[in-house]
Parts: C-alpha cells; sequence; structure tokens
C-alpha cells in the first residue's frame, strides 16, 4: 500500500514517515504542495495524509485534497491538524477527507486511523470483480460493461452475482431458483428468462448454460 504524506514540518514528517514504513507500507514524503501535486500523479497512492497549514498556504492541504477528488482520486485522505475548530473539520469533509487527527498527536493515534482507512481501501477494492470487459462492484451492486453502467433488475443482478461469485461452478438452475427468488417463484422458467435477459444486456457470451445448468461464461 502506497502513502503520500504532506507535511512541511520535518520534525513532525521524519518521525510519522518511520512509523509507517515499520508497518510495510510505502510511504513518500512531501513538504510543499508543488511536489506533493507531482507525487499524487506519479505515485497514485492509496492514502494521503496531508497536513492542512502549509508554508505556501494556510488552506494548502485542503486544497490538495480538492485538487485530487477533482481528478478523481478515489483513496483515503487523513488531515493533520493543529486547528480543531468546528468549521475547520467541517471544510475537510467537503473537500474530500475522510478522517482527522488533531496536532499534536500521538504517533499510535494516527497508526490506528490509517489501519482502519487502508482496511477500507482494500475492502472496496476487493469488492470489485473483473471478468474480461466485465466489471461486478458487489459494493454498489453495480455492473459495467467496458467502463459502461448496465442497469439490471435486482433478480438479473442477484443471478450473475451468484455465477461471479463462484464462475468455475455450475448451479444448477433449481438452486438458482432458491437462491435469487425463494419462495417467491416456483418454476425455472423465471431462471432461463433471467438468464436470457442477461445475455441480451450483457452479450451472448456472459453465460453458459449445458445440460447441467448456468455457469459464468466469462473467465
Ligand atoms: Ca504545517
Amino acid at each position: 500500500m502506497r502513502v503520500l504524506l504532506v507535511e512541511d514540518e520535518i520534525e513532525i514528517a521524519t518521525p510519522l514517515a518511520r512509523a509507517l514504513q515499520a508497518q510495510g507500507l510505502e510511504v513518500t514524503v512531501c513538504h510543499d504542495l508543488e511536489t506533493a501535486q507531482d507525487a499524487l500523479l506519479e505515485r497514485e497512492p492509496d492514502l494521503m495524509i496531508l497536513d492542512v497549514r502549509l508554508h505556501e498556504h494556510e488552506d494548502g492541504g485542503f486544497m490538495l485534497a480538492r485538487e485530487a477528488r477533482q481528478a478523481g482520486f478515489t483513496g483515503s485522505i487523513l488531515f493533520l491538524t493543529a486547528r480543531d475548530a468546528l468549521s475547520d473539520r467541517v471544510q475537510g469533509l467537503d473537500d474530500g477527507g475522510d478522517d482527522y487527527v488533531v496536532k499534536p498527536f500521538q504517533l499510535l493515534e494516527v497508526l490506528a486511523r490509517v489501519r482502519a482507512l487502508l482496511r477500507r481501501t482494500t475492502e472496496a477494492k476487493t469488492n470489485l470483480l473483473r471478468f474480461g470487459a466485465l466489471e461486478v462492484d458487489l459494493s454498489r451492486q453495480e455492473v459495467r460493461l467496458s467502463g459502461i453502467r448496465t442497469d439490471l433488475s435486482s433478480r438479473e443482478y442477484a443471478l450473475l452475482e451468484r455465477l461471479v461469485l463462484s464462475p468455475s461452478r455450475i448451479f444448477a438452475p433449481e438452486e438458482l431458483l432458491d437462491a435469487v427468488w425463494g419462495d417467491a417463484a416456483s418454476s425455472v422458467s423465471v431462471v432461463k428468462v433471467t438468464v436470457y435477459r442477461l445475455r441480451e444486456k450483457l452479450g451472448a457470451e456472459v453465460v453458459k448454460s449445458n445440460k447441467n445448468g448456468y455457469q459464468l461464461g466469462l473467465l
């Protein structure tokens, strides 16, 4: 996991960077806004730790967060700030921050926040399954084909989710009926119709079928 630490006070940045490295993280340290902007593009960090007040600008950390989010940065942002006024916290959240640590801080506190944020990033990453051009986002229950969102009904999505979660398995129609419809349908013909619709929306090859049942067709 990559961390970008932006902190203009070397006596704060150095021990914090060492502590993060000791956790097995790859840390890039920047002491000013300009090198931070370059590092953000080059390093594609999973987490940014931003001091709010930088020597170029008193809201430098907030500015950087705003720019990063506008540029599509999806990782976590933790602010380090000496100012704990409520309005600062609100502004930081508006600018795309995820959490705060108020200075002076204990290293252990920062490390605990970092672990929590990175855990969230990992979960978000592993909830995205890719099969060729097909992308299934399990957290948002969204499906994209070649990057374009495809609207599925809740049953269509539920059936597809079953298949992508066990891509090498063949599911008997009765099993899919039970898993997706429960008691709401009694005939396996709804499975057939739903597979037909999935193929119409996502391409004929998305679901394979044989005499034993259905399987994800993309690997
Ligand atoms: Ca500072």
